[in-house]
């Protein structure tokens, strides 16, 4: 958690309008400035940076917020992310998180460092010793120069049983040894040997660019061909990706990554050019990884080999990249090649071009389950189906499942309405849908047009709030979100600016959207007291109308259980609320 008065103070120092201009040419508007929204298409500006409220709004695709809402959906970054790199804009520190357990964090730095020894024991192992001679003359097969290998910090672990032993054994005791991932026990006797021998070494990186694991390589053709490190507290598997950290910003700037399998495709790619790259490596991508890549970017292009395996790794990783709502895409490379031989043959140009003739999850399941099963027999054709509609069940988006259905159905010449029917019956996923995943576009829901002139005008004039809070309750708002926000703001009592407002609020889906339009609704009213009054009024008004029809039913009730007393009671309630009403329409 960062604390408060850090948010502020960041916010504070950044500018939204010197901010939101390096990514956006600005045009001043009055007070304000506009331009052509940066995150949906248009031609006559309705993007509107609102310097006196260091918040930004959207009228077409209505997405606002403040200065770490722009960045992070410019940017594709997580809030934590966001408020590093602003801190850094300004020149601020953060305070470091307070080790829940101090043990635990002093352990952890004990491994990355740990980690950190190694890496650069295993690169100048490579670069110096006469024993990595053989790595070098391989990494030179692979057409690997040293620019790469250095970007990649590329090392060679030394054919010993305790090479790396003795660099790490002065600094971690030997209970600890086992635990680093690096070493093993040993089995008679005590003491712990080098888990990695006689391999080329790729560290693995976390998005800070810390080492927290390696891939070792076999130069022969021994096995296991790959070895990876174990999980360590430093370490879960299907957490990382390899080579993100190094492809993040192509990723982003291509709105596109390109995920293939193994670290020598990964590292073939980008020495070719082509960067926007990050590898899975072995072992089967999880929903976790889908997720650290949707951080940048919503586009996918599955790369993976042609064999069966890749096959089969292909069609687990697309269904996930679905289950998260991506968009997702498979290139199958010509038979006998692999990314890494197919870029190294044909260069960077025939490779995107490769890309470009992607195939939708659709036309490579298709393809895929007509080849198996045939599709001249109608025994044939209720398998392909029968997949097929498996794999549609698992599509969030009811359109997309819908086009797919008429395309299969074209495809299968059966008619749809039965697969529309063997779809519902099928056997959906047991147990709750996962909750929608965060950054779909929500689904604007409708705030009162007072809701939101009431909360735009106390976010500017908040000397309004005393009289407001007499006056309102929470029931007089509509929308559950703003009932609680402007609830807040009574509660707080004292002066908040809107842009801080969103990040208090920051958890709340839905809510830079909504303070940002409010503001919006205040700014074109031309006498804003006024305006606020009216609201207050016109929400009163309801409510003791509202009341007003109860109490009547309650009268009858009363009347006819013979409770004259009760009844009586309620007619006073009556007449005093109906003065109320009145004196409200006098002083419009
Ligand atoms: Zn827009």
């Amino acid at each position: 958690m960062i604390p408060d008065s850090i948010l502020n103070q960041i916010q504070e120092r950044t500018d939204i309008v010197e901010l939101i201009a390096q990514y956006v040419p600005l045009r001043r508007a009055g007070r304000s400035f506009k331009a052509n929204c940066p995150f949906h298409n248009e031609k006559t500006p309705s993007f509107v940076v609102n310097p006196d409220k260091q918040i930004f709004h959207c009228f077409g695709c209505n997405v606002g917020g403040n200065v770490f809402g722009f960045v992070m959906k410019i940017e594709k970054k997580d809030f934590r992310e966001v408020v590093e790199q602003l801190a850094d804009r300004c020149g601020m520190e953060l305070p470091k998180d307070k080790p829940v357990d101090s043990e635990a964090s002093r352990r952890t730095e004990l491994f990355a460092k740990a980690n950190r020894m190694a890496s650069d024991f295993f690169r100048k192992t490579l670069l110096e010793s006469r024993e990595a001679e053989n790595a070098r003359a391989y990494l030179k097969s692979r057409g690997i120069d040293d620019a790469t290998a250095e970007e990649f910090k590329i090392g060679f672990a030394p054919d010993a049983w305790d090479a790396l032993l003795k660099v790490l054994k002065p600094e971690v005791q030997d209970a600890l040894l086992e635990r680093t991932g690096l070493f093993l026990t040993r089995k008679e006797g005590n003491g712990h040997y080098d888990r990695f021998r006689n391999r080329v070494m790729f560290p693995i990186l976390d998005s800070k660019g810390v080492c927290v694991a390696f891939g070792g390589r076999v130069m022969d053709d021994s096995t296991p061909k790959y070895m990876n490190s174990p999980e360590t507290e430093a370490y879960v598997k299907g957490r990382h990706l390899y080579g993100m950290f190094q492809g993040r910003k192509a990723i982003r700037e291509a709105d596109q990554a390109i995920v293939v399998e193994g670290y020598m495709d990964l590292i073939a790619c980008h020495q070719a050019g082509v960067q926007n790259v990050t590898a899975s490596c072995g072992t089967a991508l999880t929903t976790e990884q889908a997720r650290l890549i949707r951080r940048s970017t919503n586009n996918v292009v599955m790369l993976y080999d042609a064999d069966k395996a890749g096959e089969a790794a292909t069609l687990r990783g697309l269904e996930i990249f679905l289950e998260e709502g991506m968009d997702v895409k498979i290139v199958r490379l010509p038979e006998g090649h692999d990314p890494d031989s197919y870029v190294r043959a044909c260069g960077a140009g025939r490779f995107r071009s490769e890309l470009s003739g992607s195939k939708t999850l659709f036309e490579y399941k298709l393809s895929l389950l007509k080849s198996r099963y045939g599709t001249t027999t109608l025994e044939g054709k209720v398998k392909v189906a029968n997949e097929m509609v498996a794999l549609f069940q698992k599509v969030k988006n009811e359109i997309l499942r819908s086009a797919w259905l008429r395309e299969l159905s074209k495809e299968l010449s059966l008619p749809e309405e039965a697969l529309a029917a063997e779809m519902r019956k099928g056997p959906r996923e047991a147990g709750p849908r996962a909750p929608e995943a965060q950054g779909e576009p929500a689904t604007p829901i409708e705030v009162p047009l007072i809701e939101k002139q009431i909360l735009g005008v106390l976010l500017e004039l908040p000397a309004l709030a005393a009289t407001a809070r007499e006056e309102l309750r929470d029931e007089d708002f509509k929308h559950p979100l703003m009932r609680k926000i402007v609830m807040q703001l009574f509660e707080i009592g004292e002066p908040v600016t809107a842009a801080r407002l969103i990040t208090l609020y920051q958890e709340e889906p839905d809510a830079a959207r909504v303070i940002s339009l409010a503001c919006a609704e205040a700014d074109i009213l031309a006498d804003k007291k006024k305006a606020f009054a009216d609201c207050v009024a016109v929400m009163k008004r309801s409510r003791f109308k509202n009341r007003l029809t109860s109490l009547r039913i309650e009268m009858q009730e009363a009347e006819r259980a013979g409770d004259m007393s009760r009844r009586d009671q309620l007619m006073r309630d009556f007449n005093e609320l109906n003065r109320g009403m009145r004196q409200i329409d006098e002083k419009k």
